[in-house]
């Protein structure tokens, strides 16, 4: 079955790029392949309903990547696994929960690392260098240099990888240490609930004998205040017991709407560090790196292919090599650079998926019908002022790149101009409808590709 687990784990970091975190985990969490015969693969699913939901959203696209990888197979059929069911009684159709089987395959239980993220496998580069440096320094001496230490950074950069790294150095240093790490979207719940079965006294104390509480994605705090403000009492009791605390949010502090003040400060009073994007030579030395640990040859042209063309997201580069690893493995044989590239062309296409830097600005210098190099410039005439604003928040907002990034790209401005024109238009699209109304205009002129 070593074969049938390489192709699904490949189908699966593929799907893994095309759908949302929360989809990938309801839809994809606890499936698996059973068989594969010549032309045909079964594929074991939880239950019903998620048979139901794959068979009809998501065949075409399973199909397609199979074939992609075994074009001799012509048929996919999902059946139910029995065994999965726990107690007969509740046999209603419900979805479980979390069916996060997969990704929590090697997650330590009890502290909620997984140790196949270390330093030793993290690339260094100026764009991280900072960010390492200082989750060294932490390793080295826990809750006395930068408390807390805040990472913040675009979408697939390595918070996690970097977050993870830590908890783990931690402990191989200090086996004695408590060291816990928590994704905040599931301590957000795990709030919630203590709140509302009127346990949150007891839930709050769980955290009292944490030496090293690592906290990822942060930003999910957004909004929610009375969890906030419980949130803040765990904060602050660890921190004044000077216990390390590891942040990592999509943005800085100042740009997390509707946070706290106190906590806004207190996130603010450690150490904040910035993860930007990877440049050409680090982006191949993440490729190779990589290839060298899935023990599969890829040559110096493939490696450059991948590198000159995925930019903006490491999860990403490291998708396209699983493709082509997966492909490797199956058919026994090193790939030359065509068989490659076709491999690659969805990930990869000529035609950009969504839109990219240049694309968003000549949509919104067309819609509000101004100079493109005008939108780009330092101008501050109003009527410049507002587009530049609108042109990087989508920029921001839909295509996730780093504020850093933005603004360098507009004439090397300073990444809080970008935060507050991210910001205001956020703010502003709350009661504006004409607003609301253009970028849904400009939005759709950017995307009717969009998958
Ligand atoms: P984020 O949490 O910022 O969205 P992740 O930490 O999940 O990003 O990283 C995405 C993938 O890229 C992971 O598989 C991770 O191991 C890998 N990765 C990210 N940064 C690095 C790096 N500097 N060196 C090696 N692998 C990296
Ligand atoms: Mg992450």
């Amino acid at each position: 079955m070593q074969e049938a687990e390489t192709l699904w784990q490949s189908v699966l970091g593929q799907i893994q790029l095309m759908v949302s975190p929360a989809n990938f985990a309801t839809w994809f969490g606890g499936t698996k392949i059973t068989e594969v015969t010549e032309e045909k693969i079964i594929i074991s699913v939880p239950n019903t309903f998620v048979k139901e939901w794959l068979e009809q959203k998501y065949h075409k696209t399973i199909l397609k990547i199979i074939k992609s990888l075994k074009p001799q197979v012509k048929d996919i059929e999902y059946r139910v696994e029995k065994t999965e069911v726990k107690s007969p009684k509740i046999q209603k159709e419900k979805i479980p929960e979390t069916q996060l089987k997969i990704l929590e395959l090697e997650i330590n239980g009890k502290t909620g690392l997984n140790p196949k993220y270390t330093f030793a496998n993290f690339v260094v580069g100026s764009f991280n260098e900072l960010a390492f440096a200082a989750a060294q320094a932490i390793v080295n001496s826990p809750g006395q240099i930068y408390n807390p230490l805040f990472v913040y950074g675009g979408v697939g950069l390595g918070k996690t990888h970097l977050l993870q790294a830590i908890g783990n150095e931690i402990l191989r240093t200090y086996p004695k240490l408590n060291v816990r790490y928590f994704q905040v979207n599931k301590l957000v719940s795990d709030i919630i609930n203590a709140i509302q079965n009127k346990k949150i006294e007891k839930f709050k104390d769980s955290f009292q004998n944490i030496d090293v509480l690592i906290l990822d994605d942060i930003q999910f705090l957004a909004g929610k205040e009375k969890t906030q403000e419980e949130f803040f009492y765990i904060f602050n009791s660890l921190y004044e017991k000077n216990r390390q605390i590891v942040l990592s949010s999509d943005r800085p502090p100042k740009a997390i709407p509707s946070l706290a003040e106190r906590l806004r400060s207190r996130f603010e009073g450690g150490m904040i560090v910035d993860i930007s994007l990877p440049d050409y030579e680090t982006r191949m030395a993440i490729l190779k790196v990589k290839s060298q640990e899935k023990g599969v040859f890829l040559s110096e042209e493939i490696l450059n292919y991948i590198a000159s063309n995925i930019k903006t997201n490491i999860r990403e580069l490291e998708g396209a090599l699983n493709i082509l690893v997966a492909y490797t493995k199956l058919q026994n044989k090193d790939i030359d650079f065509k068989t490659a590239k076709v491999l690659l062309k969805n990930l990869i296409s000529p035609v950009p998926k969504v839109s990219n830097f240049k694309r968003v600005i000549e949509v919104v210098a067309e819609f509000y019908e101004i100079d493109e190099k005008l939108l780009l410039s330092n101008s501050r005439r109003k009527e410049i002022v507002k587009p530049r604003q609108v042109a990087m928040y989508i920029l921001r907002e839909d295509l996730k790149y780093s504020f850093p990034y933005i603004a360098q790209k507009f004439n090397g401005k300073d990444h809080t101009t970008v935060i507050h024109a991210w910001t205001k238009i956020g703010k502003e699209l709350e009661n504006n409808e004409n607003l609301s109304e253009e970028i849904r205009q400009i939005r759709a002129r950017l995307f009717e590709v969009q998958i």
